[in-house]
């Protein structure tokens, strides 16, 4: 009986070990509530909790579509089935762009109340609407979001540090993040840290990538020092104080650092004479790709969106991993992610679930380990897929179906861009991705 007993603890303690949590990675929600802009007057009138009623009693049921942000039937869609496909997630991270593209230039055009002070108001609650559906279906969950390119009251990249509004989305979120950082830290820069109960030693560092954007302007704050050299700071700081107190760390960020693929197969022209587009300003990625070099013992991993797509970096020896976005605007299908991890934080598989032609029903799409046979994603597995897609035609395609969470014309375009993806997948700077897009170009001339 006693050796039954051990026998079956040694059966549960190995599951347990070999699959220790399953969490939740949501990004690009691009909430928008000017969807319909009758409604407009009575949200600004009133307050976050009617905004449900208020948003419900819209003659609109169906859901937004390719070429526009998510509406609030798509909203609720997409979050019930989150709910449905994981009840209990251990925490959800959230990438970032809460807010609709064009949020401005909608609200002066919809709203009464053209105020910057109203303008603030506004976008305070539609924060506070998206953090409430989601912590209304998972109540005592923690939730770390990271602040999108979209997610400001001063305009697209331009989010000011120690503005209202930091201070707003710190009071809204707080609850869920449950992190004295971000109590302190978030609204000074848009940045914070939080160690993941239920996880030994896993500590996310959210950073604020919008800073070291190419497109970053601060109209809206105040003249000072460089936001985005103080955050490097604090985040060498922060690495240092994990390695230490030996955290495993993961980074949570909304644009990645590396090559602006699309922007660059779009608009760069052909070899030789490409002009290789990268996310970050030099003067971030630099010290950046530095600061996460010296801490890669400690660096595990990181967490992205922005692009809209299910796709990966490869970055000082740690994935970048890439979640595709809830809203369609881009042409790809809605879509979110199941992840599986172990208990030292390593990431083991993962199953995307998608809403094809944007339709009811929600499908499982694919996991991880059953499309690419790999038993860990990590570098390894995805240098082998970048690899592998230069001669197997199949896979390939099957990459990029995915990569546009099977929306056939997205996939289609990204396909025909292959070359462009698959160096960009691993070369992070436009001089390295020159090399590996452009080799005769680049490479020395002969004697
Ligand atoms: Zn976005």
């Amino acid at each position: 009986m006693k050796n039954f007993v051990t026998a079956v603890a040694l059966l549960i303690g190995l599951t347990f070990s070999a699959h220790a949590e399953t969490f939740l990675s949501v990004s690009d929600i691009h909430f928008d509530p000017f969807a319909d802009p009758s409604l407009v007057p009575k949200l600004e009138a009133a307050n976050v909790a009617q905004w449900p009623a208020i948003l419900a009693s819209s003659s609109t049921t169906t859901f937004s579509t390719y070429g526009s942000d998510v509406n609030d039937p798509l909203l609720r869609s997409a979050v019930a089935e989150m709910k449905t496909q994981l009840p209990k997630p251990a925490f959800v991270l959230i990438s970032g762009d809460f807010l609709a593209h064009k949020f401005q230039q909608k609200y002066q055009q919809y709203a009464t109340d053209k105020s910057q002070t109203a303008y603030t108001a506004f976008v305070t609650k539609t924060v506070a609407y998206v953090a409430s559906v989601l912590r209304d279906a998972f109540p005592h969950v923690r939730i770390y979001p990271t602040l999108g390119n979209n997610d400001s009251d001063c305009g697209d990249y331009a989010v000011a540090p120690n503005s209202i509004f930091l201070a707003n989305f710190r009071d809204i979120w707080s609850p869920a993040v449950d992190s004295r950082s971000f109590v302190r830290r978030f609204p000074t820069g848009g940045y914070y840290h939080a160690d993941v109960p239920g996880v030994r030693n896993l500590r996310i560092i959210a950073i604020n990538t919008n800073f070291f954007s190419t497109d970053y302007k601060n109209p809206c704050g105040k003249p000072g020092p460089d936001a985005g050299l103080q955050e490097l700071r604090w985040l060498d700081d922060e690495l240092r104080l994990a390695r230490d107190e030996h955290k495993r760390v993961w980074l949570l960020f909304h644009i990645p650092p590396g090559m602006d693929v699309y922007d660059t197969m779009e608009y760069g022209g052909s070899c030789p004479g490409v002009k290789a587009q990268t996310f970050w300003k030099d003067q971030y990625q630099e010290p950046y790709l530095r600061i996460t070099a010296n801490h890669r013992a400690t660096i595990r991993g990181s967490f992205a969106g922005h692009t809209h797509q299910d796709e990966f970096r490869i970055a000082n020896g740690a994935f970048i991993h890439i979640t595709p976005s809830i809203s369609p605007v881009f042409g790809n299908n809605p879509a979110f992610e199941i992840v599986h991890i172990n208990e030292n934080a390593e990431v083991l598989d993962y199953t995307a679930h998608h809403l094809p032609n944007v339709t009811a029903p929600w499908a499982r799409e694919y996991a991880f380990d059953e499309a690419y046979g790999q038993r860990r994603y990590d570098t390894a597995s995805l240098a082998a897929i970048d690899s592998a897609m230069h001669d197997n035609t199949t896979m390939r395609t099957q990459f990029f179906t995915f990569m546009a969470a099977g929306a056939p014309k997205s996939a289609a375009d990204a396909l025909a861009s292959w070359q462009g993806y698959a160096c960009g997948f691993r070369m992070l700077t436009a001089s390295s991705f020159m090399t590996c897009y452009c080799p005769a170009s680049t490479s020395a001339p002969p004697h």
